[in-house]
């Protein structure tokens, strides 16, 4: 519970960290002073007999430590909250980094409704731990000494009482604590499971309404909540049991003060006046125990989200690109090459697949196209040349310089790429595409749109390129989004183009219309495309053919033609051989 690593969260803010539990504290010890005033006030009325002149400034003076202590517990709650949006929002940008860090091949691997979850509901339920369960530990410890210190020379047998009786609570606490550690681990879990589950029957949702899943699916998440539910009243049920327990030691001790105080003044052994002081502050000794005892539980769903961000930001890295291009190298411009030289790469947990010894020759001015069968690692060479993969071993050329001495942003920012699923963002067409280059003009736009053939759908639309897109293109159809895409990496014109089966989705007229304009584009890029037709490919300068993670043969499309291998059986016509 009292987790090392999210203490060491508030390490950055640790003034006002202090300063937020000085102010709880300073709530509690005009507490004591309020229970002073009145016990003086009550003494000097009823046993002494004094008029309100006679009270000196005993009531204003009252009046001033009651608003007093209201400014102390807001000014307390203020700062607990402040520290606790900072670190919260601190730590979800240091996992959002992170996750960006790790990219897309540690991303895809991850259930996306899960992650988001953690990153959302996760780290905000940290919240209860950092403004109320920290807090009310250190006030927990700090305002009973305080109030011993006052105790004792008073009254020594009170503060005995104190004494034995105090150290229960926390002991109980720990108990039932135990045993509710594991069943909210059991509802942080269920939680999670139920979030990505929600997550992917709302993507998936036509798949399941074709295959006729969807009801099975809502039976899946009803299951899942019932569980949620199951463990969450287990949760209550130790929740309640336990402040119910904490409340009667606390109750059971006070009034143990109460007789032993009573006692001794119906037998005149004690003064009024520091009795009835002890007898109203009995109660505020224990209640920042009991206050404890509450918030551990609300703190706890923040210690079990915490694990999971812990697990997230512990993931090894890539090894960091460096700061500053130490050759300063130049954008790819006429004459310059990409080598991938003898590159070996796997997927970390994937045995099956590895691509082997890589030999690939990408240059400017030409069209290179990758051919091969499905899982054959088109996409995965692409993976590398992004950098969201690094070789295992191997290495990845412009020119002379290694890529991975190029700072990754400017590598990327040489890079225009249409994935095979493209992504687009719910918004306009024109926000969709902006997204690339958020200066370029109308003319680009629109030079953008003619290239990629996205051009006459957009005037075929009422709002042209104002109309708004769905989430991931879903007001789209698949050729329209794909198209969206293409226009979208034209625009960014970045000397690299990374294609990956850009007509999967275009009717063959589109098709040439494409290969046509990326063919006049390639006079001024490195383009590579993946190709799952024969058409595109034989327009292609140059052809690598994958087989099984190598590369089974290259060269320009008439001799590969004329070669007897994979490509002769592609060009002849086995169409499940030409399928990606
Ligand atoms: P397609 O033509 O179907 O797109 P491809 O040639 O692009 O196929 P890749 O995407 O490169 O194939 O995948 C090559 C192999 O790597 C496949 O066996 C695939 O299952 C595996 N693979 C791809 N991505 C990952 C990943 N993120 N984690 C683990 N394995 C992966
Ligand atoms: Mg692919």
């Amino acid at each position: 519970m009292f987790s090392k690593r999210l203490l060491s969260l508030t390490r950055a803010y640790r003034a006002r960290f202090s300063l937020s539990i000085f102010f709880g504290w300073l709530g509690g010890a005009l507490t004591i002073l309020q229970a002073w005033f009145l016990a003086k006030l009550v003494n000097d009325v009823f046993l002494e007999h004094r008029t309100i002149s006679q009270l000196d400034a005993l009531l204003p003076m009252l009046l001033a430590v009651m608003v007093l202590k209201a400014v102390a517990a807001f000014l307390a709650e203020y700062t607990a909250n402040q520290l606790s949006i900072e670190i919260r929002s601190g730590l979800r940008e240091r996992l959002m980094q992170k996750i960006t860090r790790l990219g897309p091949v540690y991303a895809g691997a991850e259930r996306t409704g899960e992650i988001s979850m953690t990153a959302l509901d996760g780290i905000e339920s940290l919240d209860a731990y950092f403004s109320q369960y920290l807090p009310q530990l250190a006030l927990s410890a700090s305002i009973p000494v305080t109030i011993l210190l006052l105790v004792f020379p008073i009254d020594l047998l009170t503060g005995v009482v104190f004494v034995l009786t105090a150290p229960l609570i926390p002991f109980f606490m720990i108990m039932i604590g135990r045993y509710g550690e594991t069943l909210t681990t059991r509802q942080y879990s269920s939680l999670s499971t139920l979030s990505a589950h929600f997550f992917d029957v709302l993507q998936g949702l036509t798949t399941l309404k074709v295959f006729g899943r969807s009801k099975k699916q809502t039976e899946v998440i009803s299951e899942i909540s019932d569980q949620y539910r199951e463990v969450t009243m287990k949760v209550l049920r130790v929740t309640f049991i336990s402040s119910l327990a904490l409340e009667l030691l606390a109750t059971l001790s006070t009034a143990i003060v109460a007789v032993e105080i009573g006692l001794r003044l119906l037998y005149a052994r004690m003064e009024f006046q520091p009795a009835f002081f002890i007898l109203i502050i009995a109660p505020e000794f224990y209640f920042p125990l009991r206050q404890l005892g509450l918030k551990f539980h609300a703190g706890m769903t923040g210690v079990n989200a915490a694990v999971r961000v812990w697990e997230i930001l512990d993931q090894p890295e890539p090894p960091p690109s460096p700061e500053k291009d130490i050759h300063a190298t130049l954008a790819p411009s006429s004459g310059s090459v990409i080598w991938l030289k003898d590159v070996h790469y796997d997927y970390p947990g994937r045995e099956s697949f590895q691509l082997r010894s890589i030999n690939v020759e990408l240059r400017y001015g030409m069209v290179t196209a990758l051919v091969g069968k499905t899982g054959s690692g088109k996409s995965t060479i692409f993976n590398l040349l992004l950098r969201f993969a690094q070789p295992n071993t191997g290495i990845i050329l412009l020119n002379d310089t290694p890529i991975d001495s190029i700072p990754v942003e400017q590598w990327r920012r040489w890079i225009a790429y249409v994935p095979q699923n493209p992504t687009l963002y719910y918004g306009s067409i024109k926000e969709n595409l902006l997204f690339a280059d958020p200066s370029a003009s109308t003319r680009q736009i629109e030079i953008a749109c003619q290239n990629s053939g996205l051009l006459p759908f957009i005037q075929s639309l009422p709002n042209g390129i104002e109309t708004i897109v769905g989430e991931r293109g879903s007001r789209l159809s698949g050729g329209q989004a794909q198209r969206l895409a293409l226009a979208r990496a034209f625009l960014k014109d970045a000397p690299i183009l990374l294609l990956d089966e850009p007509s999967s989705n275009l009717d063959p007229q589109l098709e040439a219309d494409l290969t046509s304009s990326v063919k006049q584009m390639a006079k001024q890029k490195i383009v590579v495309l993946i190709a799952h037709s024969v058409k595109t490919a034989l327009a292609a300068d140059r052809i690598y053919v994958l087989d099984q993670g190598q590369v089974s043969q290259f060269g320009s499309p008439a001799e590969l033609r004329a070669m007897p291998g994979l490509f002769a059986q592609l060009v002849s016509g086995q169409p499940s051989e030409a399928s990606g």
